[in-house]
């Protein structure tokens, strides 16, 4: 039952949720979920190539335009004004004790059912590795009634699901789960067309959720899931039957 469960989503830089589980979340909301983005970075040093290329570009420039893009993104997916920006520098990500007590307070402020980030590893990409051991470290320490974060309560462990990251095999990513993305796909195409900086990774996406619906519809035998995006589980599933 996906009504009413709290969804985290971090993101490294400001486009990455947006390739990786656009379709997800705009689903998640679609049944009434309630989701929270926060975007680590902007991505300006990293992930905003095109940008630079056209020149006469500043470091603020760049911001503003990723900001802009991002929150047009967000709002096509229906997350409105549930997006946070924490603008640290990226390439190469700092991720000081200072920024995971912060994500601890995140954390436990939202109680979140679920947090989507970035999976263990990213043979590309050492933001992506830095941000996934401290968002799944922090997803720890927010149980632990030893640190304290405000007056917020412990909380109990959540499910972590990791990215499918861009360079999949090479990665040694394991698909977990697989979410039928058909419903919210159109959401997903609109919110990948915001952004100017990485245009080329429009197809790449298109292709995957075409590929990663193949996959679960054989997987599943739904003949009518068209596409998917696909998960790490960080940790294993538990329930009273097989599933
Ligand atoms: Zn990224």
């Amino acid at each position: 039952m996906i009504a009413g469960k709290k969804l985290l989503v971090v993101s490294a830089h400001a486009a990455d949720y947006v390739w990786r589980s656009a379709g997800t979340i705009a689903h998640y909301i679609k049944c009434g979920a309630d989701v929270q983005i926060v975007c680590l970075s902007f991505g300006i040093r990293g992930e905003s190539n095109d940008l630079w290329k056209k020149g006469g570009q500043t470091e603020e420039s760049v911001k503003a335009i990723r900001k802009a893009e991002t929150l047009k993104a967000a709002e096509i997916l229906g997350v409105k004004n549930n997006i946070e920006f924490w603008d640290l520098e990226d390439y190469c990500m700092n991720l000081t004790p200072e920024i995971y007590d912060r994500m601890v307070l995140k954390i436990r402020e939202i109680r979140p059912d679920i947090i989507i980030t970035h999976d263990k590893f990213d043979i590309l990409n050492p933001d992506h590795n830095h941000v996934s051991e401290m968002v799944y470290s922090c997803s720890i320490m927010s149980n632990s009634s030893g640190i304290s974060a405000g007056n917020t309560k412990v909380t109990k462990q959540m499910k972590l699901f990791g990215f499918e990251p861009h360079q999949t095999e090479i990665s040694n990513f394991k698909p977990g789960s697989y979410i039928d993305i058909t419903d919210s796909y159109e959401q997903k195409l609109a919110a990948m067309q915001c952004f100017q900086a990485q245009n080329h990774l429009i197809k790449y996406y298109t292709d995957r959720a075409f590929l990663r619906g193949n996959h679960a519809r054989r997987i599943s035998g739904n003949p009518d899931i068209k596409y998917a995006e696909c998960f790490a589980n960080f940790f294993p599933i538990v329930g009273n039957e097989l599933y």
